[in-house]
């Protein structure tokens, strides 16, 4: 099936000092497409997805966007970042902020929503996550979860065109990881393009149109996932596999 591409590497290196964190890249990603990166604590897998958002630079290769080039900086890269936007394993909210100002904020500021129209839209986004009766607590006051559903509604605020989560069950008690992959498995029917950094298989399976196997900097798999997990092709997947299914 053919997608129109969203998100584009190619031939990406990077290095941390010696290094060589990122090694020839190639990955697309196409609108409405769910991937899921998978692979050994290590492997590059969070530098992925920071250098799609340009958190980090990258040595070589290309990276594009919608079919631009992504800016290294200056308004171009502030208008990036809010189209793409980021989910992470810590929730990263605001603590002295209420729920609602958490996901307003960057709306008035970013996109320069008025303060109403900016919460209308806050409150709107947190029925979609489940936590409409919570707009006025403060992070502290809701479970891991909630927080990170409350994450989850402040990127969407942005009106991004894709996702990047980067491990976002992780430091979740196991009570509360379905929930936040309920909302996530609901993103992904809606039609969101998503790259999903994650150990939960059974999140891969049901919602990703491909697994994203990493290992060494290298993506040494891309491939449907009932034929990645049922057949992987590589020692290093079947050790994978083996180790946490
Ligand atoms: P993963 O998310 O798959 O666990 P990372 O992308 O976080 O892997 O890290 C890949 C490699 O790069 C690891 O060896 C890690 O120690 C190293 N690394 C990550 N960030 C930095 C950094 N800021 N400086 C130096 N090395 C780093
Ligand atoms: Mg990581």
């Amino acid at each position: 099936m053919a997608v129109d591409p969203l998100i584009e590497l190619r031939d990406v290196n990077k290095y941390y000092g010696e290094l060589h964190v990122l090694r020839d890249i190639n990955l697309t990603v196409g609108k409405g497409e769910v991937v899921v990166v998978i692979g050994p604590s290590g492997s590059g897998k969070s530098t992925l997805c920071r250098a799609i958002n340009r958190l980090e630079t990258i040595h070589s290769g290309e990276i594009q966007l919608d079919g631009q080039s992504l800016p290294e900086e200056g308004k171009a890269l502030a208008k990036l970042r809010a189209e793409v936007g980021m989910v992470f394993q810590s929730f990263n909210l605001f603590a002295h902020k209420t729920v609602l100002q958490n996901i307003s904020l960057a709306q008035t500021k970013v996109r320069k929503r008025r303060k109403d129209e900016a919460d209308k839209r806050s409150r709107q986004l947190l029925d979609r996550v489940g936590l409409a009766s919570q707009a006025d607590k403060y992070p502290a006051q809701l479970s891991g979860g909630q927080q990170q559903r409350v994450a989850i509604a402040r990127a969407l605020a942005m009106e991004p065109k894709a996702l990047l989560f980067d491990e976002p069950t992780s430091a979740l008690d196991p009570e509360m990881i379905n929930e936040v992959l309920e909302v996530m498995r609901q993103l992904a029917k809606d039609g969101m393009t998503m790259v999903v950094v994650t150990h939960e298989m059974g999140f891969a399976r049901s919602a990703a149109n491909r697994v994203v196997f990493m290992a060494d900097g290298r993506i040494v798999e891309d491939r449907a996932p009932e034929e990645f997990f049922t057949n992987p092709n590589s020692e290093r997947a079947k050790d994978f596999l083996s180790k946490i299914l």
